[in-house]
């Protein structure tokens, strides 16, 4: 089994509370969240940093990060914005050496909650915070299927 974190959890080995997967991405909660909903968008295949990630891919990790963006700034969810970064190397504090997209959604005005965030990084109620997300996702299928009914 691989030494990586991020190889284990996309082999069911390790926890984690997915919020999106298909065959090229899979997308889980970040374990000590900077902000309520912070996830982390991942290759399915091992890359240690954008030097090994096929541009494919890399457009496939963002096309999952901007659904997620849209997700969590609907009803379901209730943010008001996002953040979309990628630590690349180490010398950009990458700590984890599997690429992965951050999403960190924002509310108007958190400016303190973002900076103690920082600082705390503790996670509340990750099942219940999976679960919107996964609401939130499922609502933009939902818009599209009306938008396509409608024509
Ligand atoms: P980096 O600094 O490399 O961009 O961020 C790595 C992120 O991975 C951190 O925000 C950290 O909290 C998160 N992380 C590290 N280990 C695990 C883990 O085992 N599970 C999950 N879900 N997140 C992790
Ligand atoms: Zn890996």
């Amino acid at each position: 089994m691989s030494e990586c974190v991020f190889c284990r959890i996309v082999a069911g080995a390790a926890p984690a509370h997915r919020v999106y997967e298909d065959d090229t991405v899979c997308a889980f909660l970040d374990i000590r969240p900077i902000t309520r909903g912070h996830t982390l968008v991942i290759p399915r295949n091992h890359a240690t940093d954008l030097s090994e990630l096929d541009a494919e891919t890399g457009a496939e990790l963002f096309r999952a990060g901007h659904r997620i963006a849209r997700a969590v700034q609907g009803p379901a969810f209730a943010a008001d914005g996002a953040n979309l970064l990628i630590n690349d190397g180490r010398a950009a504090f990458q700590t984890v050496g599997h690429v992965h997209l951050h999403v960190l959604p924002r509310k108007h005005g958190d400016k303190f909650r973002f900076a103690s965030g920082l600082v705390l990084r503790r996670s509340r109620e990750p099942d219940r915070v999976a679960a919107a997300i996964r609401a939130g996702l499922a609502g933009l299928d939902t818009a599209a299927e009306t938008d396509t009914d409608t024509g």
